[in-house]
């Protein structure tokens, strides 16, 4: 026999595809050539597969080897594919009967040693080889716990070429995946650690229930960072299919927390503001690396200190806010990646850090407008919330000693009201009020009465608030009416979302 084919999954963005690989061995001239749209990395997967072959103490095949990737349209990337094609090469070879290997896929990276590496983004490739009614997978032994989180599918894991080998020729045991863990996830931080913080904290609610990009300006001491890591804790968890999306996505960028387990909680990135594009957008050769607004899909991307970070970092990530998600164009082809976040952005007033006002500030009024100045274009304009923050003083900290919320009070009011938006809106196709467009909320039936929103035409006549101004207060309005419960926003309901976009505590 001098034909083999062995199965295996190729990645398009955190979408798998079934791949056929096919090894043809024949007379002439002993070469390996392999078609179907390789990368850079599928040559260098030939020496690799070569040494590793040897290595395993296998015969190398004297012939003409052609290895072919089916389908060929399809952009092959990484290294997942090699030990694919290693036994593919020895089935074709005639060195080893493939019968066990039928109707399996095979993942996996090859040492030259022979011994077989985990590769980034197994846990997408097991759940496309499931929807393709697989049943059973073979995959590196470090891959085998995110593997088995995928229902349906029979895990086996391999540490060698040597294992496999012997697997198909002798029915030598291959390793069982771990049992899961069931320790639940550790805890992020809670609520109930802010004292005081009366404003920023419902900033931080109505936020969350209503899905509002949020800016934290204030001087360092406010609390802006212990705020912003608290989002994700009164965030809903994650349903079953937007815990597959974020559980893909980290398994592509290989971070996967030991334990193979869905993550369910809402992601939190933090990216400092010296990060490059790449690592905040994506980017990398081979199979690309989703960046931080790719991990923070379904959670929380907070930018500290957002105006130290560089005009380009800024400008890339005006593109996935928009759409909610990233397309990075490569070589090979684009490569698309969700990136749904909800964007929390902190600044100090001015790049010197001292509270408006302070004495020890002497930076010009000209050069505090281009501090901020420098977010106002790419970002400011999408975000909904932008509220001030005071230093919380001692006697605030003090009189709120006892009777703080917890995360979980607050996450019971914003899943309730995050409830009422979704039923509301749901002819427009719309789950959270920051997605409702302007013109929707400015015609019947949702169109507030004249009296709600006098107010608001005024500032908007008199030019203090722009049109876009208008419909994000508007929008805010409904959140807060949402989350007490009624049914429209009243008055009460419009200033208050005009004080949580003008800042204006008064
Ligand atoms: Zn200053």
């Amino acid at each position: 026999m001098s034909y083999a084919k062995v199965l295996c999954v190729g990645l398009v963005g955190v979408t798998g595809h079934l791949v056929e690989v096919e090894a043809d061995l024949a007379a002439g001239l002993p070469a390996v050539v392999i078609s179907g749209l390789p990368d850079t990395a599928l040559h260098e997967a030939r020496d690799r597969v070569r040494a590793a072959v040897v290595n395993s103490g296998q015969r190398w095949p004297n012939r003409r080897i052609t290895l072919n990737l089916l389908p060929a349209t399809l952009p092959k990337s990484g290294s997942a594919f090699d030990l694919a094609i290693a036994a593919a090469l020895l089935g074709g070879s005639g060195e080893l009967p493939l019968l066990p290997l039928e109707g399996v896929v095979i993942l996996g990276e090859l040492g030259l040693d022979g011994t077989v590496r985990p590769v980034r983004g197994v846990l997408p490739m097991v759940a496309a080889a499931a929807q393709a009614g697989i049943a059973r997978v073979i995959v590196p032994v470090g891959n085998a716990a995110e593997a088995a989180v995928i229902p349906g599918v029979r895990v086996r894991a391999v540490d060698s070429l040597h294992r496999l080998v012997a697997f198909v020729r002798d029915g030598a045991p291959l390793i069982e995946p771990p049992e899961a863990t069931s320790t639940p996830a550790v805890d992020g931080p809670d609520l109930v650690d802010v004292a005081g913080q009366q404003f920023g904290r419902r900033a931080l609610e109505v936020a969350a229930a209503g899905g509002h990009h949020v800016a934290l300006l204030g001087p360092p001491g406010a609390g802006k960072t212990m705020l912003a890591e608290r989002l994700p804790s009164i965030l809903p968890e994650l349903d079953d299919e937007a815990a597959l999306e974020v559980t893909a996505l980290h398994s592509v960028a290989g971070l996967l927390p030991p334990g193979g387990q869905l993550l369910r909680r809402p992601p939190f990135q933090a990216p400092h503001h010296t990060a490059s594009v790449p690592s905040l957008v994506g980017g990398g050769s081979g199979l690309a690396r989703p960046g931080a607004v790719s991990l923070a899909h379904r959670g929380v991307l907070f930018l500290d200190e957002a105006p130290e970070f560089s005009k380009g970092a800024l400008e890339a990530l005006r593109q996935p806010l928009e759409d909610g998600r990233i397309r990075l164009t490569r070589s090979g082809g684009g490569t698309v990646y969700p990136a749904r976040t909800q964007l929390v952005l902190a600044a100090n007033p001015c790049p010197c850090a001292q509270p408006a006002g302070d004495a020890r500030c002497e930076c010009s009024p000209l050069v505090r407008r281009r501090y901020l100045g420098r977010l106002s274009g790419p970002l400011l304009d999408r975000i909904d919330v932008q509220v001030q923050l005071m230093p919380v003083r001692a006697a605030e900290l003090l009189a709120s000693d006892g009777g703080i919320e917890s995360s979980a009070t607050v996450a019971a009011r914003v899943a309730a009201a995050r409830q009422a938006a979704a039923t509301r809106w749901a002819g427009l196709g719309r789950r959270l009020n920051a997605e409702v467009e302007g013109p929707h909320l400015r015609r019947p039936p949702w169109r507030l009465p004249a009296g709600v929103t006098a107010e608001l035409r005024g500032r908007l006549d008199s030019g203090s608030l722009s049109a876009r101004g208008f419909d994000r207060v508007i929008r805010m309005a409904w959140t807060i009416a949402d989350l007490d419960g009624r049914d429209r926003p009243d008055l009460n309901d419009v200033r208050e979302a005009l004080q949580l976009r003008t800042g204006e505590t008064t």
